[in-house]
């Protein structure tokens, strides 16, 4: 899987070497007042995987819901958002904005989460799994992905 994207205004430009840990689409109130819409789609996957330049993201700190804290890095010329991280994601995973891809179609969420704030007029396919608020990671992701999840938390 080639990933590639980017700002607005082209200043970072990123590039995913691995497929995605797993796409969430997230429905929570903050990632709709982020993304000024209904849900944001973020591509998890561990930091090492992510090659990103020339400039480097600004970043601002949310408190989040679970009481861990939420950094959100944009570009800081045009404030396009680009990637987030989650104190209370496991290891040092990312979490890419994939309405950045220069193919967002290239990605489809593997799992709904934060359903209890989806907007009401959104309909979400019934095969694919969705959640109130978060999940358990054994029983939603690949057995690939959890492999990679073990490495990534050794390591850390
Ligand atoms: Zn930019
Ligand atoms: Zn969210």
């Amino acid at each position: 899987m080639n990933l590639e994207g980017g700002c607005a205004c082209r200043a970072i430009r990123y590039k995913l070497t691995a497929s995605p840990l797993i796409v969430h689409a997230c429905h929570c109130r903050d990632c709709q007042r982020i993304t000024g819409s209904a849900f944001v789609i973020n591509i998890c996957i561990e930091k090492k995987f992510v090659e990103a330049g020339p400039s480097v993201p600004k970043s601002f700190r949310l408190a989040g819901g679970s009481g861990k804290h939420h950094d959100v890095f944009f570009c800081a010329a045009c404030g396009t958002y680009l990637w987030s991280r989650y104190h209370g994601a496991p290891g040092d995973a990312v979490f890419v904005r994939a309405g950045t891809l220069d193919s967002p179609d290239a990605v489809r969420p593997d799992v709904h989460i934060f359903t209890r704030s989806k907007l009401p007029w959104l309909d979400l396919p019934p095969e694919v799994p969705a959640f109130e608020s978060f999940y358990k990671i054994e029983k939603v992701w690949p057995a690939e992905s959890r492999e990679r999840l073990r490495n990534l938390v050794g390591k850390s």
